[in-house]
């Protein structure tokens, strides 16, 4: 900048001393000067930026100098031929002492100035009409410019700088920002992917669990067994709640507590009216919305809330699983229902299985008309009775049940009236059973009481019991009461009439038969009983039919 500016300058005094002189051609060529020219020239320095100057010929001699004792030398410059001669200018930049510099005045330098100065040597071509005449040397003192100029660089450069540094300032600041929001963003992101994971592994806890809980139920036997598992379970799937599962009665009126588990109770019985869940249909979540009511189950109630699932089995409602939020675990809870209402599906999908295979046990080893165990299952009962008979030494009884002229009864009153009777005599039967007694219809009008812990005296008076009973059932068939009809009844004792199964009822039947023989509508014991054998016990207020006599039924 500063050279350029000097080269510039130099251009300008170079015109000004061509455009001057009066004869340049002649000058350049003789080195005479006229008096006029050397006036100019000698003021020159005054009036302009330069201390010194000279005149060259296009050899390089010098042919004026502002110092008279250089006119005649030759410069040295190797560069005068190569650059100037061709036309270009040549400049040199040097550091001088001050005593080098013409017409420098010290006094304006105080002490501690340097000695030296920066001087700018600068060639010119002479050129007139494009000849190349010789050239014109000019010294500049540039050290004041010079110091100038360095002072603006530096300003400049500080300047600069400044602004960079601002700038970068600037820069980082905005790159922080946008890093900062990033973070943010990457840690927004990284909680959310945290949370998806937690929510992931949750599920999938969930998932695993729910699929042994369904395994177990599906392995339950009883729904004793179903409920015990779902205690254990559902503390376990939702530990942040505390619940109670709830059956129909069979009447269906009610509906009976059947297990309760963390912390939970259960009442002995509910009204299904007074559930929410149960009279609508479907889940009801207590706490949920701004208003709501309190099933009457969850008295006393104190603020928390809960859900109530109608438990389903094949769409019809079996049950209620009522789940009520621990203390201080409300958030949780909330949050579980989805979760919550999957177990209710799969205890609902256990219970009807459950359900299923007892219907399907029940058809089994049921006899369809009168509800009694049929003849498949009482050989097994009794079979069972006397291994715990042997084991035990308890007493064991058979009673076997033949109802007298039936026959003649359906021929009279039509098929239908029979059945009808002989639903009621089942009833009575198992109404006159105890315990662990078991009534069944082992063939038509045929019955078969297995009688445990019942001493010989004990069956026969349970025995005359029965033939009593029967005889006092009154069937209602249409507009008219059927006449009233009789059972015989023979009774056989484990161990003195057999050890093995079909030998206590071959027993029973035979005693059966010699009740049938001795007129019908009486007890009798097997042969070979202790005491009291084959012998019919009394019967009060009815004259005994003997063999030929007519039915009862016949008779009404
Ligand atoms: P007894 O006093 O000697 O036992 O005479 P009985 O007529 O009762 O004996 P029998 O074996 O001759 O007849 C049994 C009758 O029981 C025949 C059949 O009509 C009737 N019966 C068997 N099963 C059923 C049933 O499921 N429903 C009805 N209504 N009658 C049945
Ligand atoms: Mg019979
Ligand atoms: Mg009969």
């Amino acid at each position: 900048m500063l050279e350029s500016d000097l080269r510039h300058q130099a251009a300008q005094l170079n015109t000004q001393v061509m455009s001057h002189l009066e004869n340049v051609d002649v000058t350049f060529r003789t080195g005479v000067i006229g008096e006029h020219d050397q006036e100019f020239l000698e003021l020159l320095p005054a009036t302009s930026d330069i201390y010194r100057f000279k005149l060259f010929d296009d050899t390089g001699q010098v042919i004026w100098s502002t110092r008279a004792a250089e006119i005649g030398s030759v410069t040295n410059k190797t560069d005068f031929i190569a650059t100037v001669a061709m036309g270009n200018i040549l400049y040199n930049h040097e550091e001088k002492p001050i005593a080098e510099v013409d017409f420098f005045d010290t006094d304006k330098l105080d002490a501690s100035a340097p000695s030296t100065r920066h001087v700018a040597e600068i060639y010119t071509p002479a050129i007139k009409d494009g000849r190349f005449l010789g050239a014109i040397e000019f010294y500049s003192d540039i050290t004041q410019v010079r110091n100038l100029f360095i002072t603006r660089v530096r300003l400049s450069l500080f300047v600069l700088c400044s602004i960079a540094l601002l700038a970068l300032t600037a820069v980082i600041v905005v790159l922080y920002r946008t890093n900062l929001q990033q973070v943010r963003v990457l840690r927004a992101r990284a909680e959310k992917e945290r949370e998806l994971m937690d929510d992931q592994l949750r599920l999938a806890r969930e998932v695993r669990l729910l699929g042994e809980l369904n395994e177990w139920l599906q392995s339950s036997r009883s729904l004793d067994e179903l409920f015990d598992m779902v205690s254990r379970f559902m503390t376990h799937i939702l530990p942040e709640a505390e619940g109670s599962v709830y059956v129909y009665s069979n009447s269906r009126d009610v509906l009976d507590g059947c297990a309760s588990w963390n912390g939970g109770t259960h009442k002995a019985h509910i009204h299904p009216e007074g559930c929410w869940g149960l009279r609508r249909g479907r889940t009801y979540e207590f706490g949920a919305s701004e208003i709501d009511f309190v099933c009457e189950h969850a008295e006393p109630h104190d603020g928390r809330p809960y859900f109530c699932f109608p438990i389903l089995a094949h769409g019809e409602t079996v049950g209620l699983l009522h789940l009520r939020a621990l203390e201080d675990r409300e958030e949780c809870f909330h949050a579980s229902k989805k979760l919550a209402q999957l177990c209710a599906e799969q205890i609902s999908m256990a219970i009807a299985n459950v359900r299923m295979r007892d219907q399907l046990h029940d058809q089994s080893v049921r006899d369809p008309l009168t509800g009694l165990f049929n003849r498949r299952h009482m050989t097994e009962t009794l079979r069972k009775s006397i291994n715990r008979s042997q084991q035990t030494g308890a007493p064991l009884s058979l009673i076997a049940v033949d109802v007298d002229h039936f026959k003649k009864f359906n021929d009279t009153h039509g098929h239908d009236a029979g059945d009808m009777v002989l639903r009621a005599v089942g009833a009575a039967l198992e109404q006159g059973c105890d315990r662990d007694e078991v009534a069944c219809r082992t063939g038509g009008e045929e019955f078969t009481l297995i009688l445990p812990d019942n001493t010989p005296e004990d069956a026969m008076t349970r025995a005359e019991k029965l033939r009593q009973a029967v005889e006092a059932v009154s069937v209602r068939y249409g507009e008219k009461s059927l006449p009233r009809i009789t059972i015989s009844v023979g009774v056989a004792h484990y161990p003195a009439h057999g050890t093995m199964p079909q030998d206590l009822m071959r027993a029973a039947d035979d005693a059966l038969y010699a009740a049938k023989d001795k007129g019908r509508n009486q007890v009798q014991v097997a042969c070979g009983a202790p005491g009291n054998i084959a012998a019919p016990l009394p019967v009060q207020g009815q004259q005994r039919e003997t063999q030929k006599s007519s039915p009862p039924a016949s008779a009404a």
